[in-house]
């Protein structure tokens, strides 16, 4: 275990307090606004994790007739009341005053300010940025360490040519940054090569961008599906669109044999993948269910229970939907289930075997979403055995 310090450097403006339109600046005790979520969750970091806090923030021509020293104390003196009163104080505040023609080496990203932090004592590899811009995750890159971005903008990033650092994350709230800085990412990636077909899943069931391909450096947020089989990847599609993971299915099967080795393979290696990524599976909601879809009424509740089992009462009328032939949804479902050692409950009926099939697997991913859902403050096995 390392002994090494580790920091969560913070932005202040746009990420502890809301940053007003079109100045960007917070001149008197009117403007002044927390972020949702921040209280809470930064007195759980402070209670639950060992980082130093460290305010980072760059002010624009701080000190000047734009924008007076007094304007400035008198805001940061409340907020750093309101903050200590609820057991939340910093280690270190570090506020930049140079504007962005100076090219200060002070302000953010530079690092010219936050030297203490990079003479061998701290993680920085363990340690991370908070912020909502680009600059913060620049910042973070300066000084080797991860990034948290709080900005629900999923393009954000890609308009400034940059990407994420490796073990960082973009977020839409404080809970979701608190919840990955203490319980960690949850993704899997599960290469399946046999004789028969090689299988390629990586997901992320927070819905973090994973990768296109094995092998690829290149990330794909929300779902990229590709088996060779045009129904089967419509089918999957519905799980990764409607799960809200980010998942990727690159199956390359004996298609000139037939469907099964391809569907069934692709099953055994997403199950895997869905138990690896839920790990301890501490503090998950455990149990989904989910009701009727359109003209086909489907029940679907499963059951992360670390046992496998399959009850299946549903009926196709035609011998293919698409490419795929029906009798595999039932043995795709088994493998699922054997493979992420889960317990599934399917029942479906209707006239539309498109609709049927179609009404299945968006009822597992909605069942799949309430199941692995997390709750950091509940952060406990969700079993009576203390096994699962
Ligand atoms: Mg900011």
């Amino acid at each position: 275990m390392s002994t090494l310090k580790r920091a969560l450097f913070v932005d202040r403006d746009g990420t502890l307090i809301v940053e007003p339109q079109p100045t960007l600046q917070v001149d008197t005790l009117e403007q002044l606004e927390l972020l949702p979520g921040v209280v809470r969750n930064l007195y759980f970091i402070r209670q639950h994790l060992d980082f130093e806090l460290v305010m980072v923030s760059n002010q624009d021509a701080l000190g000047t007739e734009a924008y007076p020293q007094s304007h400035f104390d008198t805001v940061q003196e409340k907020l750093l009341t309101l903050l200590g009163n609820e057991g939340i104080t910093f280690d270190a505040i570090y506020i930049d005053k140079s504007r962005e023609e100076d090219h200060a080496p002070t302000r953010k990203p530079g690092t010219a300010m936050l030297k203490a932090y990079m003479d061998g004592s701290y993680d920085l590899a363990g340690s991370y940025v908070i912020g909502d811009r680009a600059t913060d995750v620049r910042l973070a890159q300066n000084l080797g360490c991860r990034a948290i971005l709080l900005n629900s903008d999923k393009n954000l990033l890609s308009c400034h040519g940059l990407s994420l650092p490796e073990g960082s994350v973009q977020v839409d709230s404080w809970d979701q940054a608190c919840e990955w800085l203490f319980a960690g990412e949850r993704r899997a990636s599960v290469h399946r090569v046999s004789k028969e077909t090689n299988v390629f899943v990586e997901l992320d069931l927070d819905g973090q961008p994973v990768r296109v391909a094995p092998d690829s450096a290149e990330k794909a947020s929300g779902c990229h599906i590709d088996t060779g089989l045009k129904f089967f990847d419509h089918m999957l599609e519905q799980i990764g669109r409607h799960s809200g993971m980010a998942l990727t299915i690159v199956t390359r099967g004996d298609l000139q044999v037939d469907e099964h080795h391809t569907i069934e393979d692709t099953a055994i290696a997403l199950g895997e993948a869905l138990r690896q990524a839920l790990g301890s599976k501490r503090g998950i909601e455990r149990y989904g269910f989910c009701l009727p879809m359109d003209d086909s009424l489907c029940s679907l509740a499963l059951d992360f229970g670390g046992r496998a089992w399959l009850v299946w009462d549903v009926k196709f009328q035609r011998e293919y939907v698409g490419d795929v032939p029906t009798e595999m949804f039932l043995h795709f479902f088994k493998s699922l289930s054997d493979a992420a050692q889960m317990n599934l409950n399917i029942k479906a009926e209707g006239d539309n075997d498109h609709h049927r099939a179609e009404a299945i697997f968006k009822a597992l991913a909605r069942a799949l979403k309430m199941a692995v859902r997390r709750d950091i403050y509940h952060y406990e096995l969700p079993s009576t055995k203390g096994l699962l």
